[in-house]
């Protein structure tokens, strides 16, 4: 009786939530966001109960479930603490400072607590990587760990103290801005460069924005002017969306923009509706960035309230729009423009073929734009201050500035912003960075350059980045760098082909081993082989940058490879005679003949 009374309440809740979003199977990731926040994790009976409620099927609810990492199907510990595992985190002392919170905690890696108080586990870059290392306390970051905290979080967990009674100032994320530029700098009145405008018409608008050469912030640089003007060309529902899913690790210049100049993003996306004739946008928000939302959702408040979103904006029959925010479910492949979409539209975020692009075929199938936080800051400076202003910052292929998340071995980590065609060396400088190694410039899945290269530009042209920057001094291990990023490919390749899934895996154990001391000349001719294979054959992006980082190091340090070889020809990846242990127990058998090097198999 009891449970049935347990289970007929979760039904009567999962039903109350599913109303709230109009019984819609496209809102099903936020959906399960709801549930999961209210009642710890989604477990079998709930996934049942949404599936039937939304006319799907269980497994393709579970599918989805089971595709984002911050969803989770097993109970959590009432604090649920992830350590944010960028190598920069690990630079600082994170391993360490992990192991000694679940040591004083008592609990393992990746486990809940037997009183379910609390559990533990790792996971991707959570966009503080200036402010490491850092960790996420149900979802809200906590930065600049040192030993004391540690023991302090471990008392607060221990005392059952609710988050909101920790102590003031944990949980404030600084923006650390180091170096102003063109869009940092000036100041933005809200509703002006909608003003300007409604005053100009669009095709003057889209005029600025192809006179300022925009390219897209994100990294692939995509014309933006050009992206704008095939998707009003194309007939049916307009939608834009704001990619705010900034997962490349080492990238957090999102996290400020969307904190401190919101109202820039918005206004910038506000004009992108204009042009295309769009009634509705979206805003994906990174899950680690979730501690964001209520402040962002008083930005759309506060714009509804001046007439800046929602029916006839600044009183103009020609513009009506408005924007929800979508909160992601811990996927780097969502960035990825397509896989977004995908995950906008409540699936799993699988990458589709392309084309057709989102330009034509977006968004429920209809015209979208997508563009980066940082791509609708600058065309909101634009609409206001003309294309010009733009293009004469930067250089003739690069207009503008970038905004750089600088990280690691340096003095001032932080963010700055830098006109295009400034040099690594000139970046170096002003962050306090010297006795380089190299630099990983966009992230893992962009280029690692050495110190011998510090002449060279940042820009579409030379080295493109969407604003990761890390330094590594010369203390630093080359393979340990290659090992983060390739155990964070593995992790994030969605597994919808096979080269990236099977290919991004077997790097990984490659370069593991190598790193054990038990590679040998074999095992870097195969990981060779597999990283061209892998870039060459992939699907998306992902796997196509996936095996950057092993390419580009293996090219600039080999020798760092070299010294850790064995001198051996080959070394088999793993041990077939332990691998038969569990057939022994299996069997009962244990006699010689059941041991590889015994001969017997
Ligand atoms: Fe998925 Fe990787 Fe294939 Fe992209 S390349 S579709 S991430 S498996």
């Amino acid at each position: 009786m009891m449970v049935n009374a347990v289970v007929s309440e979760l039904k009567e809740y999962v039903e109350g939530v599913i109303e709230t979003h109009g019984g819609n199977p496209g809102d099903l990731i936020q959906i399960l966001r709801e549930i999961q926040d209210n009642r710890n994790y989604l477990s079998p009976q709930t996934l049942r109960d949404v599936a039937e409620e939304l006319g799907l099927s269980s497994g393709y609810v579970l599918g989805v479930a089971e595709f984002y990492s911050f969803f989770y199907t097993t109970q959590k510990g009432r604090y649920h603490i992830l350590f944010s595992d960028s190598i920069t985190d690990r630079m600082l002392g994170k391993e360490a400072l992990m192991m000694r919170l679940c040591e004083r905690l008592g609990i393992a890696v990746g486990e809940t607590r037997r009183d379910g108080r609390v559990s533990v586990d790792n996971t991707s870059c959570t966009g503080v990587c200036d402010q490491g290392p850092a960790i996420l306390v149900n979802g809200y970051p906590l930065t600049r760990l040192t030993v004391k905290r540690i023991d302090r979080i471990v008392s607060l967990v221990e005392q059952n103290v609710p988050l909101d009674q920790w102590p003031e100032g944990y949980f404030t994320v600084a923006d650390n801005i180091r170096r102003k530029g063109l869009l940092l700098d000036g100041v933005f009145e809200p509703g002006v460069a909608l003003q300007t405008a409604l005053q100009k018409g669009q095709d003057a608008i889209l005029g600025e924005i192809r006179r300022s050469g925009l390219k897209g912030r994100g990294g692939a640089g995509f014309n933006t002017a050009m992206k704008w003007e095939y998707c009003r060309q194309e007939s049916g529902e307009h939608f834009v969306v704001c990619n705010a899913d900034e997962g490349e690790p080492g990238t957090f210049k999102d996290r400020v923009l969307l904190q401190s100049y919101a109202h820039q993003v918005i206004e910038g996306m506000t004009l992108c509706a204009f042009v295309i004739g769009a009634r509705r946008g979206f805003i994906y928000l990174r899950s680690e960035y979730r501690y964001l939302l209520e402040a962002l959702q008083g930005v759309l408040e506060q714009r509804h309230r001046s007439n800046l979103l929602g029916n006839s904006i600044l009183e103009s029959d020609d513009l009506n729009f408005d924007i929800q925010i979508h909160l992601g479910a811990g996927a780097y492949i969502c960035g990825e423009e397509s896989a977004l979409i995908e995950s906008l539209e409540g699936k799993r975020g699988i990458p589709r073929n392309r084309p057709p692009y989102p330009v034509s075929h977006g968004y429920l199938g209809q015209p979208t734009v997508v563009n980066n936080v940082e791509t609708f800051a600058a065309a909101a400076n634009i609409g206001l201050k003309g294309g010009d202003w733009f293009a004469a910052v930067g250089t003739p292929k690069s207009s503008g500035t970038k905004i750089l998340s600088i990280s690691g071995d340096c003095a001032h980590p932080g963010i700055y912003e830098f006109p295009y065609g400034v040099t690594i060396e000139h970046i170096l400088q002003q962050c306090g960075a010297e006795e380089i190694l190299g630099v990983q410039v966009g992230g893992p899945s962009g280029t690692f350059i050495s110190e011998q290269e510090t002449h060279r530009c940042l820009g579409f042209d030379d080295l493109a980045t969407g604003g990761s920057f890390m330094v590594f001094n010369k203390e630093r291990d080359v393979l340990e760098i290659v090992r983060n990023f390739t155990h964070f490919f593995a992790h994030e390749s969605c597994g919808f082909c096979t080269p990236c899934r099977v290919g991004t895996s077997l790097i990984k154990d490659q370069i593991d081993k190598i790193c054990a001391g038990h590679g040998s000349a074999g095992d870097l001719a195969q990981v060779t082989q597999l990283a061209g294979l892998v870039k060459n054959a992939s699907h998306c992006g992902l796997g196509q940058t996936a095996p950057n980082v092993v390419l580009d190091t293996l090219e600039r340090f080999p020798e760092c490879y070299e010294h850790r070889l064995k001198e051996l020809s080959f070394e088999p990846g793993f041990d077939l005679d332990d691998a038969l242990e569990i057939s022994r127990q299996m069997t009962g058998r244990d006699d010689a003949g059941a041991h590889l090097e015994q001969g017997g198999i």
